[in-house]
C-alpha cells in the first residue's frame, strides 16, 4: 500500500516537473538569446566607435611603401678639380727684377701677363691663383699647395746679344714625366704664339733649382718660363701681352687636355 501511494504521488507530480523544466529551459533560452543580442550590439558600437587613428594607422605601411621608390636619391658631388697656379716673378715685394734703361721693367710684365692669362684660362672653364713671389701659400717645409699645375713667369735681363725664351722644370722633381710634358706643352705653344726661339743654352741652376717649385705639393706638375729678354725681345713684351698670355694660356690648356705636346 505504501508502495502504491507513493507511485500515485510520483505519477501526480510528474506533469508540474516537466512544466518546470520546459519553464527553466525557455528562460534559458532567453537569456542566451539576450546575451548573443547584447554581445553582437557591443561588437558593432566597438567597431562604429573605433578610433579614427587606430584606423588611419592600418594603411600606413602601405604608404611607407609606396613612399620609399621617390625617396631622394644620394646625388654625390662632383669634386671641382683645383686651379692652375700662375706666379708673378718678383710681385708683391721690392724686387722688380730685371729692368731696361728706358724704364721697362719685369715685373710689370709679368704681372700683367699672369692677369691676361688668368682671363683667357677662366674663359676656358679653368679656376687660376695668382702667386706672388714669395706668396704665403708657399712653403718649404709644408709643401700643402697643390693646384692642379703651376708655371711661375720671369722674363730674361735687359740685354741684346741673346735672344729667345726658355721653360724648364726642377731638377729634382718627385713626377719627372708630368713635369716634362707641362714643360713641352708650355714651350710648344708659346714658340707658336711669339714666334720666339728656344732658348736652350742658358737655362741655369736659377730655374732648375727655382724656390717656389720646392715650396709646393711634390706631385703638382710645375715649371718655370722666361717670357724673352728685356732688350732682344723689347716690342714683343712690352707691347703684345696679349700674344704672351695667349701662348702661356694655350700650353697649360694642352697639358690639362693631356696632350704629350712631344
Ligand atoms: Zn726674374
Amino acid at each position: 500500500m505504501g508502495i502504491e501511494r507513493l507511485s500515485d504521488l510520483e505519477e501526480e507530480s510528474r506533469p508540474l516537473i516537466r512544466r518546470r523544466a520546459l519553464e527553466w529551459l525557455s528562460h534559458f533560452f532567453l537569456i542566451a538569446a539576450g546575451v548573443v543580442l547584447f554581445a553582437t550590439l557591443v561588437s558593432i558600437v566597438f567597431v562604429a566607435r573605433r578610433p579614427p587613428e587606430v584606423v588611419a594607422m592600418v594603411p600606413a605601411p602601405i604608404q611607407t611603401l609606396i613612399q620609399l621608390p621617390t625617396a631622394t636619391p644620394t646625388i654625390t658631388p662632383t669634386p671641382v678639380p683645383p686651379p692652375i697656379a700662375l706666379l708673378a716673378g718678383h710681385s708683391g715685394g721690392a724686387d722688380t727684377g730685371a729692368i731696361c734703361p728706358d724704364g721697362l721693367r719685369e715685373v710689370d710684365i709679368t704681372t700683367d701677363v699672369a692677369a691676361r692669362a688668368k682671363v683667357i684660362l677662366e674663359s676656358r672653364g679653368y679656376r687660376v691663383d695668382i702667386l706672388a713671389e714669395f706668396d704665403q701659400r708657399l712653403s718649404a717645409t709644408r709643401r700643402d699647395y697643390s693646384p692642379r699645375a703651376f708655371l711661375a713667369i720671369h722674363v730674361d735681363s735687359c740685354i741684346y746679344y741673346a735672344s729667345g725664351y726658355k721653360v724648364a722644370r726642377a731638377e729634382f722633381s718627385a713626377n719627372p714625366e708630368e713635369d716634362d710634358r707641362l714643360t713641352h706643352c708650355v714651350s710648344t705653344a708659346y714658340a707658336a704664339a711669339t714666334q720666339l726661339p728656344f732658348h736652350a743654352g742658358s737655362i741655369t741652376r736659377d730655374m732648375t733649382h727655382y724656390h717656389a717649385l720646392n715650396e709646393i705639393d711634390a706631385q703638382t706638375p710645375a715649371a718655370i718660363i722666361e717670357l724673352g729678354f728685356l732688350g732682344s725681345e723689347h716690342d714683343l713684351l712690352k707691347n703684345k701681352r696679349d700674344v704672351l698670355a695667349t701662348g702661356i694660356s694655350d700650353g697649360i690648356d694642352s697639358f690639362l687636355r693631356g696632350m704629350t705636346c712631344q
